[in-house]
């Protein structure tokens, strides 16, 4: 036992082996990604950011405001101040905190609207310089539903008519080259 410790500790067995093991590795293909030039490809039924869904031909908002996704959180980061009465109900201010949200899911399984006013979305890079940044309104979350159906690959609902293409917008215009 004592001569083979020895006979390790002299070939420098183990920084031989940790060596083998990274030479291994120079071989096979990198599973890390170049970000952001290279972006994760989210699976199908991955849940990332939450948006709020429009109808796809009226443009109208789905959600009835029966603040059954406010109650079905479990850390309350839904906040919902409703208008009108019954029929005409609707939710006028929608906020999710983006710092609280875990990604549960549940508040999409209580929406009782078909199709679902609120869907997670393939999204899942969540920059802000401040906390503020993270708290999502209404529009914004419309946003990132917009930006979902407009701007995902081969989606079964496809590019949709008829929505503004809000990242397009966004997108800061080239500036002309300035004159010499
Ligand atoms: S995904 Fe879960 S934690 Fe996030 S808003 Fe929905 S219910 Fe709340
Ligand atoms: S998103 Fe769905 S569950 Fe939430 S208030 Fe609107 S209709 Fe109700």
């Amino acid at each position: 036992m004592e001569i083979s410790r020895a006979l390790k500790r002299f070939f420098l067995w183990d920084i031989v082996c940790g060596m083998a093991l990274t030479f291994r590795h120079m071989f096979r293909k990198p599973v890390t990604l170049q970000y952001p030039s290279e972006r994760w490809e989210a699976p199908e039924r991955f849940r990332g950011f939450l948006g709020l869904t429009r109808d796809f031909k009226t443009g109208e908002e789905n959600c009835i405001g029966c603040l059954n996704c406010e109650k079905a959180c479990p850390v309350d980061c839904i906040t919902i101040v409703t208008a009108g009465k019954g029929r005409e109900m609707y939710a006028r201010e929608f906020y999710i905190d983006y710092m609280r949200c875990m990604y549960c899911g549940l508040c999409t399984e209580a929406c009782p609207t078909t199709p679902k006013s609120i869907v997670h979305t393939h999204q899942y890079e969540t920059p802000g310089f401040f906390r503020d940044d993270l708290v999502y309104e209404k529009e914004r979350l419309y946003d990132v539903w917009e930006k979902e159906v407009n701007y995902r690959g081969p989606r079964p609902w496809g590019k949709l008519f008829g929505l503004r293409n809000v990242e397009a917008a966004r997108r800061p215009k080239a500036q002309p080259a300035a004159a010499e």
